[in-house]
């Protein structure tokens, strides 16, 4: 596996690839990789020849009073499991080498951002699609790899790519969980013992109104109340948001009418975590 820290250097191996007709695709990540990348890269693995994966903590999608500084790294353990997992090549740019002595330019999706993680994080997608945009072109991959974890995020790329004609494949993964439910992120090592006990409330809570939702029950509102009065039982959790939002525009909806993203998120002490279901 080659670890590439310049932007020269995975063009030049992008431009060998594509000189034989082998298709790439990108797993983007923000490194202290898990079995949630794991199963991007897995996926990635399968259907492409060559899996590029970036590890860099994108410092631009942080906001003001976020933890970029705090946020774990190891990339000795992301390439152990890189290479385990059959990627070809690992990206780990510096921020300079990303954004050069000043950068001027930023994508913006409007509207999908406004809501939900949007709402609080008022930088945050501005980042993502800049950053995103600039790996697209980077590694011009066939394919890019995301997870419904983060499915705000998936909903904004996806649509950004549709929006301005991006040649590139938007692939979205299913959330990969801890045995008690917890959704795999690299936050969740910022909890303490007892926290980490309370978290899987969020899924516990969620899991209760996807099932109602899988029988047929299309009062979206009547969710969202039992989702929340579900989490107020946990003294350790505070709420940020408990929203039903349809998955095409991420409106808020009082009813399931197609498919219907139910998202939360939940502080356990300082951290924040969210997670989710989509309705079929
Ligand atoms: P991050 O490093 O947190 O920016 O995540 C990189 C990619 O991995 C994003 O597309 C995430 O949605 C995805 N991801 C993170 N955690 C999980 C998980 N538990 N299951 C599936 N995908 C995940």
């Amino acid at each position: 596996m080659i670890k590439a820290a310049t932007i020269a250097d995975v063009k030049k191996y992008v431009r060998e690839c594509k000189k034989s007709g082998k298709s790439i695709g990108l797993v983007p990540t923000m490194g202290f990789l898990h079995e949630g990348h794991g199963s991007l890269i897995k996926r990635a693995r399968k259907e492409n020849d060559i899996v590029i994966v970036s590890d860099f903590v994108n410092p631009t999608q942080f906001g003001p009073n976020e933890d970029l500084e705090a946020y774990p790294r190891d990339f000795d353990a992301d390439c152990r499991l890189c290479e385990s997992l059959g990627a070809d090549l690992i990206f780990h740019p510096t921020p300079e080498e990303m954004y050069g002595k000043s950068n001027y330019s930023k994508v913006h999706v409007d509207k999908l951002t406004a809501g939900l993680c949007g709402a609080v994080r008022p930088v945050h997608f501005d980042g993502v699609c800049s950053v995103v945009t600039k790996l697209f072109n980077i590694s011009e991959a066939d394919r890019a790899y995301f997870g419904q974890k983060d499915a705000q995020q998936l909903a904004v790329v996806s649509r950004m790519v549709a929006d301005l004609n991006y040649n590139i494949e938007i692939i979205g993964c299913p959330i990969i969980r801890e045995e008690d439910g917890l959704a795999k992120s690299s936050r969740n090592t910022y909890l303490n013992e007892e926290q980490r006990l309370a978290a899987p409330v969020l899924h516990r809570a969620l899991a209760k109104a996807e099932e109602q939702a899988r029988a047929g029950e299309k009062d979206a509102k009547k969710l969202c109340a039992q989702i929340t009065e579900e989490i107020e039982k946990e003294p350790l959790a505070k709420i940020d948001y408990v929203e039903a939002v349809d998955w095409e525009e991420l409106q808020h909806t009082d009813v399931i009418e197609g498919k219907t993203l139910f998202a939360i998120a939940v502080y356990i002490g300082k951290v924040r975590l969210i997670d989710n279901f989509i309705t079929e």
